[in-house]
């Protein structure tokens, strides 16, 4: 359901991407893994054209978008219509603190999808109730746990019905047990068929939860696989230098 090709980034001389690419199918759950600095944030953001990457080929479900370096309006266009099926979430969690955690989750379907209000609250109540905060939807955010700011934010991206979902170091601000929170609900969605791309510090949930795990380094994929392979047999001296530095 998606796939990219040779997305090439670079900031002020420094090649970040040097070409990656990827093919997901519905329903994978991959986890991105490298040191910091490697590229992993650049690459999340370059596949929705949040950053215009120098070269890239990327086609979610049906709207296709390359770019050479020049951006036209029209590619700004085709951006849109390819954003409308990725939900992403950051470390940071970003949701409206003027806003309840309900509201939160209600505006984008009614600024952008111009869904009726009521419909929304219906939709933004269900989505809440899966994320287990349907008893702390009228509170503003300053009133949540890191662990609860993040099951909203991810509950505000589900909103939009994406077809895949980007996390970028979900819970990397999150203590262990408020971090657990998060990633069972990311679990949840798995097993729905939810397709996800995860950015993470966390081997564990990289390991157990994962159908693919990517070891990027020095912008690009160094070794891909199942987790098994990743972190049991990888086939790389460069993942087994990580993963020793990581884990130890
Ligand atoms: P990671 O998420 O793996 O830690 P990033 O994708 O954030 O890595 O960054 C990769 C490299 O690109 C880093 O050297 C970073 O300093 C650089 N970089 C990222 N964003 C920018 C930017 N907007 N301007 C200049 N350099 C950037
Ligand atoms: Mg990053």
């Amino acid at each position: 359901m998606l796939q990219a090709r040779n997305i090439v980034k670079s900031f002020g001389g420094q090649d970040v991407l040097k070409g990656i690419s990827l093919d997901v199918e519905r329903g994978e759950l991959i986890s991105i893994i490298g040191p910091s600095g490697c590229g992993k944030s650049t690459f999340l953001r370059c596949l929705n054209f949040l950053e215009h990457p120098d070269l890239a080929e990327v086609r979610i479900e049906d709207v296709s978008l390359s770019c050479n370096g020049r951006w036209t309006r029209q590619d700004e266009a085709h951006a849109h219509r390819l954003r409308a099926h990725v939900g992403m979430v950051f470390q940071a969690f970003n949701l409206f603190p003027h806003l309840t955690v309900l509201e939160n989750v209600m505006l984008a379907p009614i600024h952008v999808k111009k869904i009726a209000a009521n419909q929304a609250e219906i939709i933004a109540t269900e989505l809440l109730e899966k994320v287990g905060l349907k008893n702390v939807k009228d509170r503003y955010p300053d009133r949540l746990s890191g662990g609860q700011k993040q099951r909203a934010a991810i509950a505000r991206a589900l909103a939009m019905k994406p077809s895949v979902m980007l996390y970028d170091e979900p819970t990397s601000a999150l203590d262990p047990e408020l971090s657990e929170e998060v990633l069972s609900v990311m679990r949840a969605l798995d097993n729905e068929g939810m397709t996800q791309i995860v950015v993470t510090h966390d081997m564990r949930f990289a390991r157990a939860a994962s159908d693919r795990v990517l070891y990027l380094e020095e912008g690009t994929i160094v070794e891909s696989g199942d987790p098994d392979q990743i972190f049991a047999h990888p086939q790389e001296a460069r993942t087994r230098r990580f993963l020793r530095t990581i884990l130890s």
